[in-house]
């Protein structure tokens, strides 16, 4: 078994050079279906694993456009395809300077099982850009998303792939995005989700993946006969997944003490209230601010260029990006009693972090199965624009709701045995089967 890891993981590297974040998902997969995949021989036969791993289709595309001095400017964009064996493509875009074929491919790969946890038929995809929203005026991310959607609007459509946000892509490039593609294409469909309210979005899609990762967590706790009441929580990130998070974690009587943005973190030992939320609402999605200001508004420590993982509590939330919580941060967090990880962002944890929180037997939620709920509001959003309908807030929340709870019961059914259960391997192996069954059964294309 080790020789048949080995062997995928060595194809992979050679296939595709420096993209570490790419092998690091795939192993992950790669180690916890393999063993599956020997006693159930047929995915072994039609090489799945080997096919999931390669993108159906990869696009890349130059994107010049204007600042605001008349300069011009040349971004790169990308659209990775990598499974529609049970939807069209699905995932979503992110515009930030890190961005590079090997984070999407990463990206798009988790993508792929996530969506099949959800139960809706959606396949996998993620796209974006190196630009960055950070610092331009309105009228440049407007620009450069026009100029994004000239070449991208070739590949996409409702039955085909609905891209959606992600970092640096909130309602406002939503907006542009569609605009322009609505121009191109002369027709209103739902090409996109996370759309506003009056022009086909859903009600709690911008709330969902946050509210969803709480949910989550929720369920992981009555596993060990606990709840989120009075639990102390850390939160990194402050964009849209942590501000969610924050809320629902509010709503259901836990106590959040930190937030962060790329400059450092913030410590608010007495939690963030519904009035602090407010403020960070506004300072992030309106004035586009820092998180230094928080700090300064409500007297508390600002920590530059620091993670929350130092600080005690009972549940973190690492909601910004991938690899912010490495094997020493893990240990730390043991060590001070740490009992739950939510992951509201995609791969936060590393390999070695993730190794520590589980042989400590502290309840882990993976990223894919723990923000689905993002995707899986999107999905419902999808539905809604067929139907040319718009289902009430209670409607939509509660279907998420059910989602979460129907991807908890599938990660303790194919992850659990009587003592713990590994959610890793249960979101990994049911996020698989699904897709692969598909795939079998469509034949080689
Ligand atoms: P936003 O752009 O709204 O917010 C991102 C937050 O993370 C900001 O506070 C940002 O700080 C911080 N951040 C981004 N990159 C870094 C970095 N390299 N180092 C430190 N901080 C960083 O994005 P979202 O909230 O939408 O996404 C957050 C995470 O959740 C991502 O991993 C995303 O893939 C994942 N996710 C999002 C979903 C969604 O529905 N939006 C669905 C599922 C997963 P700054 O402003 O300084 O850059």
């Amino acid at each position: 078994m080790i020789v048949e890891i080995q062997n995928i993981m060595s194809k992979v590297k050679a296939n595709n050079p420096g993209e570490p974040e790419f092998y690091q998902a795939v192993q992950e997969v790669v180690e916890s279906i393999t063993p599956f995949i020997e006693k159930n021989p047929k995915y072994k036969t039609h090489k799945v694993l080997e096919r999931m791993i390669e993108p159906e289709r990869v696009i890349m595309f130059r994107v010049p456009w204007l600042s605001d001095k008349g300069e011009v400017q040349i971004n790169r964009g990308y659209r990775v395809e990598m499974n529609s064996a049970i939807g069209p493509y699905k995932g979503g875009l992110r515009f930030h300077p890190s961005v590079n074929l090997g984070i999407l491919k990463f990206l798009a790969f988790e993508q792929v099982l996530k969506n099949s946890l959800t139960t809706l038929p959606m396949g996998g995809a993620k796209g974006g850009s190196d630009f960055d929203p950070k610092g331009k005026s309105d009228n440049e991310v407007m620009k450069f998303c026009q100029s994004f959607m000239n070449e991208l609007f070739r590949y996409i459509g409702p039955d085909t792939d609905v891209p959606a946000g992600d970092i640096g892509v909130g309602g406002r490039e939503i907006g542009f995005l569609y605009g322009q593609y609505k121009k191109l294409r002369n027709e209103f469909t739902g090409v996109l989700t996370g759309k506003g309210l009056s022009w086909g979005g859903s009600l709690i899609r911008p709330e969902a993946t946050g509210y969803g990762c709480v949910y989550f967590v929720q369920e992981m706790l009555k596993t060990r006969k606990e709840s989120l009441e009075d639990k102390v929580c850390c939160i990194s990130g402050s964009g849209n997944v942590a501000q969610y998070t924050v809320e629902k974690l509010l709503q259901l009587g836990a106590k959040c003490i930190s937030i962060s943005d790329s400059d450092g973190f913030v410590h608010d030992p007495y939690g963030i209230n519904h009035h602090k939320l407010e403020y960070l609402k506004e300072l992030k999605n309106v004035r586009r601010g820092r998180i230094k200001e928080y700090a300064q508004e409500f007297h508390c420590k600002f920590y530059e260029h620091k993670k929350p993982w130092d600080i005690k509590c009972d549940i973190v939330f690492p909601s910004a990006t991938q690899n912010e919580i490495n094997e020493n941060d893990a240990k730390k967090l043991i060590k001070n009693g740490c009992i739950a990880v939510g992951e509201g962002a995609n791969m936060p944890t590393t390999a070695e972090g993730v190794k520590v929180f589980q042989d400590a037997k502290i309840l882990y939620a993976p990223g894919k199965a723990s923000n689905a709920g993002g995707v899986a509001t999107s999905g419902l959003e999808m539905t809604q624009n067929s139907m040319r309908l718009s289902w009430s807030r209670e409607k939509v929340e509660k279907n998420l709701h059910e989602i979460m709870i129907a991807i908890h019961e599938q990660c303790v059914k194919h992850g659990g045995n009587k003592k713990y259960v590994d959610y890793v391997k249960g979101a990994n192996i049911a996020g698989f089967v699904k897709v692969a069954d598909a795939m079998i059964e469509q034949g080689l294309v």
